[in-house]
């Protein structure tokens, strides 16, 4: 199964209508069970640093323990890459910002949020420009990569970028969303009864009406900025050079630009939009200097 960056959220569902758990959790979903759940969650549930409110209904170990088993069938399926240079940085630089954000967690009381995670770091063979994480901290990145990256920096901007999307838990999220649109309208209806403002406007957004494009895209591209300043900052906290950034995306454009553009260009448009934006975080970013 081919899996890409930030498509996650199909595979994991993909795996969740494999085993059942999909009916099973829509089942409890629709006898009520979650209801109270879904509004404390709703409620409770927070991205650390941007303190965005987000919907989370899967217990994030249930995604832990999926994307322990869907990423060791990937390395089953797919051959680490044979350089030992190369492959040790990828560790070193992964392991330093896990290590910075983990401690930054800490810090704030937040560990619990992270817990069970368990960050691997793994480089494999492929011309492919691309970078992935899953739910947990299973990162992988394609050889194809390093040439745009450069040098430990630019590997950083990635890794930093892809450890956000499992710390900010968009897998978990886009998951949620989608079992809330799968459970139907009459749900959330119910669920939406009587509740405050704030929990009817996020779970109205979550629901939404055309929902395809209305919801699941901008949560995309709100995801995608996110992971960028979550990303930065944690490079910051790991000691690398956050400003490296522009020059990374600069030269991703540039790739993009060609007949046939990489697949992380599918979902990661490094157009001058992206780029300005990232111009625009960095004063925020660089007061995590240490
Ligand atoms: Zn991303």
């Amino acid at each position: 199964m081919r899996i890409y960056i930030c498509n996650l959220f199909l595979f994991l569902y993909v795996s969740i209508l494999e085993d059942n758990r999909k009916a099973m959790i829509i089942r409890r979903l629709k006898s009520g069970i979650l209801f109270g759940t879904v509004l404390l969650t709703v409620q409770c549930a927070s991205v650390p640093i941007t303190g965005r409110k987000q919907l989370i209904l899967m217990p994030e170990s249930e995604m832990v323990q999926m994307s322990l088993t869907s990423y060791d069938d990937f390395l089953k399926e797919n051959k680490l890459s044979t350089n030992v240079a190369n492959t040790r940085r990828v560790k070193e630089v992964g392991s330093r910002i896990a290590a910075a954000v983990e401690a930054y967690m800490k810090s704030r009381g937040l560990e619990a949020q992270i817990e069970g995670y368990r960050w691997e770091f793994n480089l494999v063979q492929s011309p492919e420009i691309n970078a992935w994480c899953m739910p947990g901290g299973k990162v992988v990145v394609y050889e194809g990569i390093l040439p745009v990256c450069q040098d430990n920096n630019g590997l950083a901007v990635v890794m930093g970028h892809e450890i956000a999307h499992a710390i900010a838990r968009h897998g978990n999220e886009r998951m949620s969303q989608q079992m809330v649109l799968q459970a139907g309208s009459a749900v959330a209806a119910y669920a939406l009864k009587d509740k405050p403002g704030t929990t009817q406007a996020l779970l109205g957004a979550a629901i939404g009406l055309g929902s395809n494009y209305g919801v699941v895209l901008p949560f995309s591209r709100k995801h995608e900025l996110e992971a960028d300043r979550l990303g930065l900052i944690f490079m910051t906290m790991a000691g690398y050079d956050p400003q490296q950034a522009i020059p990374f995306w600069t030269r991703m454009a540039a790739v993009g630009s060609g007949q046939k553009p990489p697949e992380f260009m599918s979902t990661h448009p490094s157009d001058a939009h992206r780029i300005a934006q990232i111009k625009a975080l960095l004063p925020e970013v660089m007061k995590y200097k240490k």
